[in-house]
């Protein structure tokens, strides 16, 4: 199915955005801290034409997705669409509260972002949705903003709580660039990749059936560490023996997010590949050993990624708990080296699966 066959007419614009992998500031962002996401080559597109379509008077839009093969109408009197409708009936919701006036529309979603896998499908969605619309109508907004206002339809719409990341690293960052995100000010930089490097992504095939509540508890824990050390958030807290003050485990829950902050920190002043990568390896140590959020089949993963030859460093990435492992490896080297990795893997008993970079699209390269 195409645009043209389930709405017929043509699109009058369409627009892209990028999912999204985090490469180090794992478990800071709800510490006030910094972050280094980079785009992954998957993207999500988003179709959109003029409907004339209304009921009594009221707008009406008609949203397909081609990976669930699936059409929605929404009407303004009918506010509260579920599933994936909700998060681009969100976007449109948002830029009316902002003002803008959004006329019925056709939308067409497609993607090649796996969903649900901790790439940010959902960041990939509400941003293009947002820049078709300012294609579409010239909405007068910047990219900050395409972020802002897709992270308000999530929390108000889809209903997840989340933080400013996805859609931060969705509308700033491509594939060769990575985006430094200070979570309390915003403050922001887009850097290069480290030099001849990429980015593989393996999904461990663990699920991460206790993420819920052992985030929670982290959350609680970092909380309850920032009051006893009087400050607003571990954020504030820059040297690690300050953190030795308190007791087990918080000891070695702030410890992890002061180190954490620090690595990311390092690389804004600007690290060779290897030095990522060691920083890297560091992270997933202090998440295993300090944070306490891996799990054997992400060690097993992230040890057979570390040391093969091409890998410049390697961790778990998102909570954990289960979920997916980010390397740094050489440039042109990510497919044989996932290839690799996962036949070992699966000697050891499990299986994984390489999300980044996806088989189809080098595959079409
Ligand atoms: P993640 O963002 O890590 O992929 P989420 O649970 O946050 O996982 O978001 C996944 C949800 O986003 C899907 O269940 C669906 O509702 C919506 N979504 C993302 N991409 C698409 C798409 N191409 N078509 C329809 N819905 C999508
Ligand atoms: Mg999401």
């Amino acid at each position: 199915m195409d645009f043209q066959q389930v709405f017929g007419k043509p699109p009058e614009t369409q627009a892209s955005a990028p999912g999204r992998v985090n490469l180090l500031g794992e478990h800071t962002d709800y510490n006030d801290g910094f972050v280094l996401p980079t785009a992954i080559p998957q993207s999500t597109t988003v179709e959109l034409g003029l409907s004339s379509d209304a009921c009594d008077g009221l707008r009406q839009h008609h949203f397909y997705s081609e990976n669930f093969n699936e059409q929605v109408t929404i009407s303004e009197s009918n506010h509260t669409p579920s599933g994936f409708a909700s998060y681009i009936f969100g976007c449109i919701e948002v830029l009316q509260k902002a003002g803008y006036t959004i006329p019925s529309l056709s939308v067409y979603v497609k993607s090649s972002v796996p969903m649900g896998s901790g790439l940010s499908s959902s960041a990939a969605l509400e941003v293009a949705t947002l820049r078709a619309l300012r294609q579409l109508l010239n909405l007068p907004i910047d990219d900050v903003e395409i972020a802002q206002f897709a992270q308000q339809a999530e929390i108000h719409y889809a209903g997840v709580q989340c933080g400013i990341m996805d859609q931060m690293a969705s509308s700033l960052a491509d594939t060769q660039h990575i985006l430094f995100l200070d979570t309390r000010t915003l403050e922001r930089q887009v850097m290069p990749l480290p030099d001849n490097a990429e980015i593989l992504v393996i999904d461990s095939g663990v699920p991460r059936t206790l993420a819920t509540s052992g985030y929670n508890q982290r959350r609680a824990e970092c909380e309850e560490a920032a009051r006893s050390l009087g400050v607003k958030a571990l954020r504030d807290i820059t040297d690690a023996e300050v953190t030795e003050k308190l007791p087990e485990p918080l000891c070695r829950r702030a410890r992890h997010v002061v180190t954490e902050n620090n690595r990311v920190l390092e690389v804004l002043q600007g690290v060779t590949s290897e030095r990522f990568g060691e920083l890297m390896n560091a992270s997933h140590a202090s998440l295993r050993d300090d944070y306490e959020v891996s799990v054997p089949a992400l060690n097993t993963l992230v040890e057979l990624l570390q040391k093969t030859p091409g890998v410049f460093g390697a961790r778990l990435t998102g909570a954990g708990f289960g979920g997916a492992c980010v390397a740094l490896v050489v440039a042109g080297e990510a497919r044989n080296i996932a290839i690799h990795v996962l036949e070992q893997y699966k000697q050891a008993g499990y299986n994984g699966q390489i999300l980044v970079p996806s088989l189809e699209l080098s595959d079409a390269a």
